[in-house]
């Protein structure tokens, strides 16, 4: 077995799942535990000033440069723990030669990976396919990117005649729950750029996310016998529908696609006396972004008016940015994928991502932060399956970055 295949199932089987609702960090002791383990695989290998962050459960480790020229010191990020999915005893398997059958994942619960529900399969033809036993996720996301970086820095340890600049290396806690990159230190790591691997299929590549905030509105009724409740009562319920409908319909996630931005009613609860709305708010460009904000805060205020009381007050706060505001001011580390996919024959697949990575808070950190694949397919359910292949490539591709930036690209 390849050191790879090796390497990533035996971090699949770490229980990382992390939980929104605890307030450690990491949030959950697998973590932990997973970042001992690779500390003492990094050390194996020879990586240097390998440090387990307690306070911020990022473990950091270092290729040094073995020549002189100063060019711009590159960092590769993942994250260690996994989506909110089952991962209690994460069995797995490994299917060679794939030739494009469905796969028996669990023969006692007759769970199968088929090709007629999933034809992404037929892309892995005579590949080597790893799945879960079906009762769990894999958590190729994002495992497939620790051991892919892992593999490219043993590579250059094992070629130390091959020239490159000093590579910092980052694995991070609770990107799952949107959390782990607020404590990443920036400064401390030293990089000029840095690169996630936490992308889908080979040659996906982000560097526009959305910007993001949440919105909480909170609304107080007056709650009466409803026999006796003429020109008193005032229903929370009835108030929040009517902020919902104020808000444009077509502009929610199952009817936007592209640049296009939305609100999504994320959650709504009430009784007549009181009752909470909480919105998320996504948008590419930042002026619409906050104009979105302002029109929701418009809306509330209008509703007051008419009511004739402050029955709604609202909050809102930024969640994340889009990583392209910080990045056009310097395409050096997008160029740098790019030729790198080229030189390999991989087929760039450029999106704006509908979404956020560590990156676009690493980016506002003040290091540049694109998001490379890790070639994982079903992320976050018990259909998720990477082929060996998808991870050496992608090896392939953080190898080639660092070779183009030590020749000057
Ligand atoms: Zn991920």
């Amino acid at each position: 077995m390849s050191k790879l295949l090796e390497r990533f199932i035996r971090y699949a089987k770490v229980n990382t799942r992390s939980d929104a609702k605890s307030t450690t960090t990491p949030t959950t002791q697998g973590q932990v535990e997973l970042a001992k383990i690779i500390a003492e695989d990094l050390k194996e290998i020879g990586l240097a000033e390998i440090d387990y962050n307690t306070k911020n459960g990022f473990l950091t480790a270092t290729l040094p440069a073995n020549h002189t020229i100063a060019e711009p010191i590159i960092g590769f990020v993942a994250h260690l723990d996994t989506a909110d999915y089952e991962a209690e005893n994460i069995q797995p398997l490994v299917h060679e030669n794939y030739e494009g059958q469905a796969l028996l994942l669990n023969e006692e619960k007759q769970i199968s990976l088929s090709p007629d529900v999933f034809p992404n399969l037929k892309n892995y033809l005579g590949e080597t396919l790893i799945t879960t036993d079906g009762t769990t996720l894999l958590g190729a996301d994002d495992k497939a990117g620790i051991v892919e970086i892992i593999e490219a820095a043993e590579y250059y340890l094992l070629h130390p005649e091959l020239p490159h600049g000093e590579i910092r290396f980052a694995f991070g806690p609770d990107e799952e729950i949107g959390r782990g990159a607020d404590l990443f230190d920036a400064t401390g790591f030293r990089a000029k750029y840095a690169y996630t691997l936490d992308s889908g299929t080979v040659g996906h590549f982000e560097y526009e996310t959305f910007n993001a905030a949440q919105a909480t509105i909170k609304i107080d009724g007056v709650s009466v016998h409803p026999g006796t409740a003429k020109n008193s009562l005032i229903n929370a319920i009835k108030l929040g529908e009517q902020l919902d409908a104020r808000l444009p319909s077509e502009e929610v996630p199952e009817k936007t696609e592209g640049y296009e931005g939305f609100y999504l009613l994320h959650k709504f609860q009430g009784t007549v006396a009181y009752a909470e709305l909480v919105y998320i708010i996504r948008d590419h460009n930042h002026q619409t972004f906050e104009a979105r904000k302002t029109f929701i805060e418009e809306q509330v205020n209008a509703i007051n008016q008419e009511v004739g009381e402050e029955r709604l007050t609202i909050e809102i706060f930024d969640q994340y940015y889009n990583m392209a505001d910080i990045i056009k001011e310097d395409f050096y580390p997008v160029d740098l994928a790019l030729q790198a996919m080229k030189n390999l024959g991989i087929e760039p697949i450029v999106a704006p991502f509908r979404g956020g990575t560590d990156g676009s808070k690493i980016s506002y950190k003040g290091i540049p932060t694109p998001n490379l694949f890790t070639g994982g397919e079903n992320f976050h359910g018990q259909y998720e399956f990477i082929a060996l292949e998808a991870m050496e490539k992608t090896a392939a591709t953080i190898i080639e970055i660092i070779r183009l930036n030590a020749a000057g690209n």
